[in-house]
């Protein structure tokens, strides 16, 4: 998408260690008509599925999976980082947080997640595909099936997409990046 990596480009920035910093427009401030964009593209992407629930992870994954859910008309749900007291019957799997270079925990409650459903997972940034992994497990132990990945942004760079597509699952970014290297934004094509 075009406008899309225009925008990086304008506002994005390059942090040290491979990080791109687009809290302007993504995941702390939010452009709400450039989300309703990556999202509708998404939702085109993934139209031609079968798909009964939209999962996502808290917190960036929110905004664009909300409204991928409403565009195709599906409830949308998303794993907690923290247990809630109230949730019975959780499932939960541990990740390791790229950004943050930490695990944490991930819970889903049964009653969101349930056997035989195909899920689209949606989130901000696939990067060494930890996230994505984790939901995998989620999806497996609910006995749910995985119909795709759709990202936001993609760094090539980093090993997550290819470890997803060597295991057949199909991922849609709207955005790849190849390289971030010397604070450069260099996309892939
Ligand atoms: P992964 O699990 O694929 O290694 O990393 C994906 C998660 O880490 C995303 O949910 C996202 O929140 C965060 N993340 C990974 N790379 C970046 C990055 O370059 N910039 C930002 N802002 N978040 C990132």
């Amino acid at each position: 998408m075009k406008m899309f990596e225009e925008r990086i480009l304008r506002d994005g920035k390059c942090l040290p260690g491979g990080v791109l910093k687009v809290d302007g427009f993504i995941n702390h401030q939010m452009d709400p008509a450039l989300m309703m964009s990556l999202a509708r593209e998404l939702a085109r992407r993934f139209g031609d599925e079968p798909l009964d629930r939209v999962l996502t992870v808290e917190a960036s994954g929110i905004a664009p999976a909300v409204l991928v859910g409403y565009l195709l008309g599906l409830p949308v749900v998303f794993a907690k980082k923290k247990s809630p007291s109230t949730m019975e019957n959780a499932l939960s799997a541990r990740v390791r947080s790229f950004t943050k270079g930490r695990d944490y925990d991930v819970c889903l409650s049964r009653d969101f997640l349930h056997a035989g459903d195909r899920v689209l997972f949606i989130d901000d940034f696939l990067a060494n595909g930890n996230a994505a992994q984790g939901m995998l497990e989620l999806i497996g132990q609910a006995g749910a099936s995985l119909a795709g990945m759709g990202f936001l942004i993609e760094k090539a760079f980093q090993p997550g997409g290819a470890m997803l597509r060597e295991k057949g699952i199909r991922v849609e970014s709207l955005a790849r990046i190849e390289s971030l290297d010397g604070g450069r934004i260099v996309f892939a094509r």
